[in-house]
């Protein structure tokens, strides 16, 4: 029997495959500031951004198993190396909030591509999306105006290590409740 599937356009293949190779980035540079944060013994920074960095990847694989449910073709293109320093733990958070709003700009423009390709299933599918760089963002915000309020003082700084050392798969924020 023929397969009756509604095949992915040319275009927003290769998009979702681009967008496949943005979230595995994103893990990459998740965890290269895991690393990081293990060298200056920063360990809660460095489990927030292991659950981060993990998160990443049941994302990509989300786009990965998308591309094959619509019948579409997986391409695996080459991942670039992150940067491996940073000044502070502050430029940390700064570099992942300005690196999440380009992935909202991404998701953004995938669903503009999904519209104008009238491909109403991958427009569902990147909705639930929209909304998690929604939270992304928010809680990348969260950690970073903590770090800011705290300024020089270095308890603060240890404080926030400790409150970030909460974050487990089942607390994505490491926020007490
Ligand atoms: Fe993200």
């Amino acid at each position: 029997m023929e397969r009756i599937v509604v095949m992915l356009s040319d275009k927003v293949q290769d998009a979702l495959n681009g967008q496949l190779n943005a979230e595995l980035y994103s893990s990459y540079l998740y965890l290269s500031m895991n690393a990081y944060f293990k060298s200056v013994n920063l360990d809660g920074f460095a489990n927030w951004m292991y659950y981060q960095a993990q998160e990443e990847l049941t994302y990509a694989m989300e786009f990965y198993d998308f591309i094959n449910q619509r019948g579409g073709r997986v391409n695996l293109l080459q991942i670039e190396a992150p940067p491996t320093q940073w000044n502070s733990p502050q430029a940390v958070f700064e570099a992942t909030l300005e690196h999440e709003q380009k992935v909202t700009g991404l998701i953004n423009d995938l669903v503009e591509l999904a519209l104008a390709e009238h491909d109403h299933a991958s427009n569902i599918f990147l909705q639930w999306f929209v909304s998690e760089q929604v939270e992304e963002e928010e809680s990348v915000t969260g950690v970073l105006e903590q770090l800011k309020l705290m300024g020089e003082a270095k308890g603060g700084l240890f404080m926030i290590d400790r409150e970030l050392s909460k974050r487990s798969p089942a607390n994505t924020s490491g926020e007490s409740e």
